[in-house]
This record gives C-alpha cells, structure tokens and sequence, in this order.
C-alpha cells in the first residue's frame, strides 16, 4: 500500500509459529512486509505428537512459509537483538521496521527446513516402533498427548509417564487431570507423579535403559522422549531495549490493544505476553487478528483511539488422547471420550489451521 508522501511502511513480525502465520498472512499485502523465523516453515504444534507415531501426517502440519506468504521477505534466522528501529539477525542482518510484532512465544530446537523436520519424525516413529518399552518424562498436553498416541497405535508397548507434579495438565482444572490420569491407567500406561528422573544417570544394558527417579525408584525401558515444555521465547529480549517490558516470567508485558508496554509501534501476541489466560493456540490466532487490525488502521493513518482491544478469555481447552478421545475442559465442567475426540482428535484442526492460512485443507 502507497502511504502519504509514497512512502511504503515496514512492518516486521518475528517468529513464524501460530500466531506469527497468521498475521503474516494477513499482513503480506499491506506493507513492505518481512517475517524473521529460525525455521524456513510454520509447523502446528499439537499435530507433532500424531506425526510421531504418522510420520506421514506432518506433509500436511508441517508448512512452508512461503506456501502462504507469496508476497512478503523471510528471513530464515534467529532474532538477537532490535533497537528501536531495527532488528539484528544471528547471521548479522539489519531489518529495519516501522511496526514490529514479537510473536517468539516458545524457543525450540528445530531443523531449519521441512526435510529435516520430517526425517526427524520418521526416527522418532522408528525408535516408538522397535521399542518395547517407553518413559515419557513429563505429564503435560505434550507428555500426555504422547502417551495417548502411543497407547491407541501401539496398545502392547509398556508405557511409563513421569511427572514431578502432583497431577496431570496442571494448565488445567484437577477434575480434568483426573479424568486424564483414570483415561491413560485404563491403557495400561504407568503413571508416577510427584517425581522427576534424572537423564544424566541412565545405565545402560543391551536393548535396555535403566532410569532412577528422584525417589530411587528404578525402572527399565527401551528408549525415553523428553516433554517438559519449552521454555518462553525471550530469552533474546533480555538485553535489549524491550528489558523494561518484561515481566517475572520473562513475558512482555501487554496494553488492551496488543502494543508492548511503553511502546506505540511494538506489538506482541502469543504465548510470549502477558495477557492473564491460558496460553493456547487459538487464543494466540485470535491475538494475532487483533494485532493485524491495528496495525493496518495505523499504516491507513486511523486514530489510535480507534484501534481494537483484546480481552482475556476463560479457560477452554482440548487434550487429544489417541486418534478417537480426548478431553475438554470449559469454563464449569470438563467432559472425556469420543465427544471431545470427535472435535480435535482425528484431524487434529489441521484442515481449518491450513484454512485459515488459505492453504487447501487435504493439500
Ligand atoms: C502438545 C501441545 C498441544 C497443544 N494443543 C493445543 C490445542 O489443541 N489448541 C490450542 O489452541 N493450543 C494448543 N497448544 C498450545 C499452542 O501450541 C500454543 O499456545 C501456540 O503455539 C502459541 O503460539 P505462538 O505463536 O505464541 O508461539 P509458537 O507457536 O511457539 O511460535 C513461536 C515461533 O517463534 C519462533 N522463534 C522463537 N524465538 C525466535 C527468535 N529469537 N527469532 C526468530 N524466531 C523465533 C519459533 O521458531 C516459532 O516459529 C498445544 C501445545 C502443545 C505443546
């Protein structure tokens, strides 16, 4: 868009995940428009656990940016610094920026291309496959989604979930961990809560890991994966111009239109800010169409006055347990079985992610 005077605005946005997809798509047309990600693909995060046991599945969960970004700059590398009109790039690259949106929610150690990400599943899908045994260390949505996809494919593997929390999900209400904990018992999968194990101390026999938790409990299994969350995505901010706007936990701290705090053209959405509820997906894209609203009425001239606000929501979410179950939890009540299954477990909203990025669904 020619603004006045022909000036074209720069808006950049860092981090490609879930909600930084959708406000580059929503962005690319409107602005001399950049999206800074270390990977070259969005990936939707609560279909990793069904690409474990599917490797298949990530050819449609795992995206390529520019399948759906036909019209901005990508630039494949981690963000490490910005001033207060430029952002610093691992490979020393200076994009500047009119506007600016952080939507880092979560850091992770991925393969910087869809090939590479995909050969990663099909070994986590041969290590499930030729194992007997499996420890799953941590009894979060990853820990225990896990648990359920190994469970309903591979229903004669011995499964061992160890949390050091004294309930399952603990993002959500306790009936829902409950529920969850009864759910996984029911097939079979051991569940040790209250308890941490340590990976540095594995012996290791032929065919056979032996692990020890915190409580000298000893257990065998053949392999184990690692689901104890990832850490927030702002490690990278600390020193940097945006310190001040960080909260305890590392969150950038939020006003009602999505601008980080002291700030009129930064923007944050996603898990990395502060707004006081869950940190879901469908939340983050929901902030992200509020952020895309806003900065669109600015690059229009609008008054400031007039840009949209976001309110925080009450707890919604869904657990998917296996290809057929799952949970939800609502504001009052939590439901398990087919019904909440039949909402997210089959396709696991890949279609309607891939929708919403005006991809084809099957594609
Ligand atoms: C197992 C599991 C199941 C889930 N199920 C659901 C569900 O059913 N429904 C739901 O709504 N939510 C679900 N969630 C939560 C949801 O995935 C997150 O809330 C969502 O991913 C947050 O989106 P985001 O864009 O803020 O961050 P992310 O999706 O984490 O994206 C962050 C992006 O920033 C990039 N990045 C990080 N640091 C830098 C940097 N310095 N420079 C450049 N790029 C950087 C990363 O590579 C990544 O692309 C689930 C999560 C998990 C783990």
């Amino acid at each position: 868009m020619e603004l006045g005077g022909g000036e074209r605005k720069r808006v950049v946005v860092i981090g490609g995940g879930v909600a930084g997809s959708l406000l580059a798509k929503n962005l690319q047309f409107s602005a001399d428009f950049t999206l800074i990600d270390q990977k070259e693909y969005f990936e939707i995060p609560w279909a990793s656990l069904r690409t474990m046991v599917e490797p298949s599945f990530g050819e449609r969960s795992v995206i390529n940016h520019r399948d759906y970004l036909t019209n901005g700059q990508i630039i494949t590398s981690g963000a490490i610094n910005i001033t207060d009109t430029e952002v610093l790039t691992g490979e020393g690259r200076l994009i500047p920026y009119d506007y600016l949106v952080i939507a880092t929610g979560h850091a992770d150690s991925v393969p910087k291309n869809k090939t590479g990400r995909l050969k990663e599943y099909q070994e986590d899908y041969q290590k499930i496959r030729s194992a007997n045994s499996i420890l799953i260390v941590g009894g979060g949505p990853t820990g225990v989604e896990l648990a359920g996809e190994i469970a309903t494919d591979f229903p004669d593997k011995k499964i061992t979930l160890v949390h050091t929390g004294s309930r399952l999900l603990e993002f959500i209400g306790p009936k829902a961990a409950n529920k969850t904990l009864n759910w996984l018992q029911s097939r079979n999968v051991e569940v040790i809560l209250e308890q941490s194990v340590s990976l540095n101390t594995i012996s290791e026999s032929p065919g056979s890991k032996t692990y020890q938790t915190s409580e000298g409990q000893t257990f065998h299994a053949d392999c184990h994966f690692l689901c104890t969350g990832k850490r927030v995505g702002s490690a990278w901010l600390k020193e940097t111009v945006l310190k001040s706007s960080l909260d305890e936990f590392g969150r950038l701290i939020v006003d009602e239109n999505l601008r980080v705090k002291g700030r009129k053209n930064i923007f944050a959405v996603g898990d990395i800010t502060n707004i006081k509820e869950i940190k879901q997906g469908y939340l983050a894209q929901k902030q992200a169409l509020v952020a895309a609203k806003n900065i669109k009425l600015l690059l229009a001239g609008g008054r400031e006055s007039k840009m949209a606000t976001y309110e925080a929501h009450s707890v919604l979410a869904l657990v998917s347990l296996g290809r057929k179950h799952g949970l939800a939890q609502f504001p009052y009540t939590t439901c398990i079985g087919r019904l909440p299954g039949l909402i997210k477990s089959k396709d696991l909203f890949v279609g309607k992610t891939r929708k919403q990025l005006g991809l084809l669904p099957q594609d």
